[in-house]
């Protein structure tokens, strides 16, 4: 094993600078403490996966001081139509009727990203990039062995939170292999995108059709969610043959497709994970990964971070990371990362089964969930500023 070159000494150390560590890393720029944080990448960006932001998470991005670096990015949300292909039932969710002013955002991945970890160095914060952590220890105080320009270091912090987005694999409960991988792209249609949400189900899977651009470029982010084998053929075959198949899954709503660009595959899970050790805390996907059938991942790790900044700075440092701290951490995300992991998983479950019953269940929840406006409030409510204890 070769030798480490040198320990240092940090309050708390941050593994991984994804949105979500570069959030925490940014809600505890004023907490007096330091604050050190490691991203194996050297560059941000790259990544043009679309996400669809919640409201609520844009209100946290403003508290961050990041949302107007993004906000001309941005695509709102202004109205969301949920079907199913081949079945009855149909659903409308309007920012109006919510008495949002949006229901939501689209930006990319990257743009998200690159955003947060350039406000992040503009704080005290030490921001190191290439360098991998490649182990994890939870001792008092925690210890962070990890690679940088060639060499082995060590950083010791009371408290260490793993925000890897699952990469190290460490101390995972669960594991569910949805069989299932989403192909995203960017697709132009004849008409406007109008601020409409498109999601779709289909018998392979979901498929969102979300607003990208502004209104008059009718652009759109397309996430399709399908088999694992259907999402290698999407991602190689001509354009025009990945078009006509797209027609015949999403049908006319948005117009003839035209063009299509950017496609790459991400194979899905849902993996959940506790750390074992004290003085260890694992937030956004490090703690749980989900399908993005209802664009929850992001939305509940910003929750993640955000609520773990609070912790940080109404307590004192006395006690950052001890089995008590640890466990009150836990404890306040409970039934918010509770609601959002079953809820996103009953969706998977009750949308990519064929079974007659279950169509007939699912057009008839569709259709009543369209009469009801206080539990398609509730809906809108949950998925905006997730679920309290
Ligand atoms: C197709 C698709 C669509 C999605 N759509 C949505 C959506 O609409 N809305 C939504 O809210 N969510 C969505 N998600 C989920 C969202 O992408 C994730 O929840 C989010 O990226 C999690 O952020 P994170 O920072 O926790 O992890 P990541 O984004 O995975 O970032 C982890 C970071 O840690 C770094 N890292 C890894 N290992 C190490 C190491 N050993 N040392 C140092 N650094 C390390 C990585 O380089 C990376 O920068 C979608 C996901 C997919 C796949």
């Amino acid at each position: 094993m070769p030798e480490i070159a040198g320990t240092e000494a940090a309050d708390i150390v941050i593994v991984g600078g994804g949105p979500v560590g570069s959030a925490l890393a940014l809600a505890l720029r004023d907490s007096g403490l330091r604050i050190v944080l490691l991203e194996a990448r050297t560059a941000s960006g790259g990544d043009a996966r679309p996400l669809a932001l919640s409201y609520g998470s844009r209100l946290i991005l403003e508290r961050l001081g990041v949302w107007t670096a993004l906000a001309g990015a941005a695509t709102p949300i202004r109205n969301i139509h949920v079907s199913q292909r081949g079945g009855f039932g149909r659903v409308g969710l309007s920012a109006a009727e919510a008495g949002f002013p949006e229901l939501g955002y689209v930006v990319d991945y990257g743009r998200v990203a690159q955003a947060l970890a350039q406000a992040v160095a503009k704080t005290s914060v030490q921001c190191l990039t290439g360098a991998r952590v490649t182990a994890t220890h939870g001792d008092d105080p925690a210890r962070v062995v990890y690679e940088y320009a060639g060499e082995q270091r060590e950083f010791s912090a009371a408290l260490v939170v793993v925000a890897d987005g699952g990469a190290a694999g460490e101390s995972v409960t669960e594991t569910i292999d949805y069989q299932q991988s989403a192909v995203t792209a960017r697709v132009v249609s004849e008409r406007p995108h109008n601020n409409i949400a498109y999601e779709r189900f289909t018998a392979r899977g979901p498929l969102a059709l979300l607003p990208d651009g502004e209104n008059k470029g009718e652009g759109w982010a397309l996430v399709w969610t399908t088999t694992p084998d259907h999402a290698r053929r999407l991602c190689t075959m001509a354009p025009e043959i990945f078009l006509t198949e797209l027609r015949a899954a999403f049908g006319g709503r948005a117009g003839d497709f035209s063009a299509v660009s950017g496609r790459a595959a991400y194979p899905l899970q849902r993996r959940r994970a506790q750390p074992a050790a004290d003085h260890i805390v694992l937030i956004g996907n490090a703690a749980q990964t989900l399908h993005p059938v209802a664009g929850q991942g992001f939305n509940l790790g910003l929750r993640d971070a955000w609520e773990l900044a609070e912790q940080v700075n109404s307590r004192s440092v006395a006690v950052l990371g001890s089995r008590a701290w640890l466990q009150d951490y836990q404890a306040r995300r409970r039934v918010d990362r509770g609601a959002g992991i079953g809820f996103t998983h009953a969706l998977v479950e009750l949308f990519s089964n064929e079974v007659l019953p279950l169509r007939l269940i699912r057009g008839t929840g569709l259709a009543l969930l369209g009469c009801m406006p206080p539990l398609k409030n509730f809906l809108i409510r949950r998925m905006t500023f997730g679920a309290r204890g």
